[in-house]
């Protein structure tokens, strides 16, 4: 069992998890079994009730875990999934060493930082390492060195490299200042500086710049951090983040890596990357270009935009463009603030979300899309929102509504499952939606089955998707939405719970209550993009 630790260093937001996610594809590629952990520093027990512009996109797991983002990029490159066992918070930490406590455990001792919370640490490492039967373990350690936060959690790796087989691989950044014109390598040797203060010796350097790092600056930050100058990595800005792992084996870090760790390479010759490459190249060209609209509410922080909170959509729908041969362009629209005047956009996507935030826009977008036959995916609030809008234009429920919205409303065509008003009746707000991984039974001949059983993952019309949420369309208004058109095009296996639907004589138009973005990536696209995309270019 190998442990390769990812450390950051100056700035946040470099890309570690990018990073990390690369070197699982070429690990992987290289023929290894790998498998990652991203610890993040907070006090949260989960990512699920945290606020997307603070934290990025909440991913949701198979079996139901709500962890960080990062996540989402180790599955999206290794095309596999992982479980909340691979995200470890500072929260998850304490709260299991204090119910350890309470039990009685650590009788008669003071119970301390150290040993007992690096240990807690090492043993969730190590039991993800026992679990997976990995060869490799990646562990990305959130936020910089230098920070308060996770200082434990380097205690806790600097303690692992002693017992175990372990690299150090710190990701920073080389600014080049615009008027110096010239890349400087100072706050690189700063930071590699804290982190030998912590006793951790770093054995490669990813450098985020905005080129490639020529021999002089190799040359110092070589002498100034101890490091092989071979062993210092460019990771130049890109247009594709899937062009990293394709970067890095240029610089055969995959083969350096596994010497470090004395590890063969299993996989001599060129890595099976092609199909990963020519996906790669279409995202990178300029010609086939589709123009996509992505509204929330989301989507900066003061003055700037962000669009890390959708982050999992935005990548699902590059997945299906370059299936199709296509770039998209993606144009964010703020729900609060929407105009209907769309130059040029091909197709409108409305994903998740919780609150009456930008609910109005929302509303608004989808019956423009809907009258004037515009491409639409719904995704689970986006489905929500698609039965409002058709009870209320188009069944004549004027005032209907979800009682997420308005808890009084007359029409509540989307409504809280009952065990679910329990919860929220306790405040249990932590871990309790409805979450992962559910079966749905889809309608024969309908379009969501036909482009399931076009990518082959229908099985005795079954097929599966992740969800969160805690609202439904309620079985009242079933009759009333078909009898006025509506297309129900998968329940749950009970026959209870709507799972899809789908308007007819429309280009497509299209929502389910799951997240398919969940479970999309280069190699493998998701159905309902793929459909949607498709309809776009039409
Ligand atoms: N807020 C809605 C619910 O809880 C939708 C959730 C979502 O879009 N993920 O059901």
């Amino acid at each position: 069992m190998a442990y390769i630790f990812v450390t950051g260093g100056i700035i946040s937001g470099l890309g570690k998890g990018i990073v990390t996610a690369s070197l699982l594809r070429i690990l992987k590629s290289r023929g290894y079994k790998v498998t990652a952990i991203k610890i993040d520093p907070y006090v949260n027990v989960d990512a699920g009730t945290l606020r997307p512009t603070e934290h990025g996109e909440v991913w949701v797991t198979e079996e139901g875990g709500e962890t960080d983002e990062d996540l989402g990029h180790y599955e999206r490159f290794i095309c596999e999934s992982l479980t909340k066992d691979h995200n470890i918070t500072t929260g998850k930490i304490y709260y299991s060493v204090i119910e350890k406590e309470r039990r009685g455990e650590y009788l008669g001792k003071t119970v301390q930082l150290i040993p007992h919370i690096t240990d807690e640490i090492k043993n969730c490492i190590k039991n993800v390492a026992k679990k997976t039967k990995s060869e490799i373990v990646l562990i990305e350690i959130g936020g910089i060195v230098g920070d308060y936060e996770n200082i434990i959690f380097l205690e806790a790796a600097r303690q692992l490299n002693r017992e175990e087989n372990v690299v150090f691989v710190h990701v920073s950044y080389v600014p080049i200042p615009n008027k110096l014109g010239e890349p400087k390598t100072k706050p690189t040797q700063q930071s590699v500086k804290l982190l030998r203060e912590l006793g951790i010796q770093p054995d490669f350097i990813i450098c985020r710049s905005r080129e490639n790092l020529d021999e002089v600056r190799k040359q110092k930050i070589s002498l100034f951090c101890d490091i092989p100058k071979e062993n210092i990595i460019d990771d130049p800005d890109i247009e594709t983040v899937y062009e990293l792992p394709l970067i890095f084996e240029k610089q055969d870090l995959s083969k350096k890596i596994l010497n470090k760790l004395n590890l063969s390479e299993k996989i001599t010759n060129s890595l099976d990357l092609e199909q990963w490459e020519e996906r790669t190249r279409i995202l990178k060209q300029k010609d086939r270009i589709v123009k996509i609209g992505i509204v929330g509410k989301y989507i900066g922080t003061g003055n700037f935009k962000l669009a890390d909170s959708y982050i999992s959509v935005e990548e699902a729908v590059k997945h299906a463009c370059a299936f199709l041969g296509y770039k998209p362009e993606i144009i964010w629209i703020d729900s609060t603030k929407i105009e209907l005047n769309l130059p040029k956009i091909q197709g409108i996507i409305i994903p998740g979300g919780f609150g009456i935030t930008g609910i109005e826009g929302k509303l608004k977008m989808i019956k423009y899309c809907r009258e004037n036959n515009i491409p639409f995916l719904g995704l689970c609030l986006g489905l929500q929102l698609a039965i409002i809008e058709f009870a209320r234009n188009v069944c004549g429920l004027k005032d209907a509504n979800s009682t997420e919205i308005d808890e009084n409303t007359k029409n509540p065509v989307i409504d809280i499952l009952p065990e679910q008003r329990e919860i929220i009746k306790n405040k249990k707000y932590g871990a309790t939606m409805r979450l992962g991984v559910y079966p749905a039974v889809l309608k024969e001949g309908t379009r969501v089955y036909n482009l399931y059983k076009k990518f082959n993952l229908i099985k005795n019309n079954v097929i599966f998707e992740r969800h969160r949420h805690r609202y439904e369309l309620n079985p009242k208004y079933h009759k009333i939405l078909q009898n006025n058109g509506m297309i129900f095009s998968g329940f749950s296996p009970d026959g209870k719970l709507v799972e899809f639907i789908e308007l007819p004589n429309h280009k497509f138009f299209v929502a389910t209550q799951a997240h398919p973005e969940f479970k999309s990536n280069l190699l493998n696209p998701s159905p309902l993009f793929y459909g949607f995309v498709e309809s776009c270019l039409k």
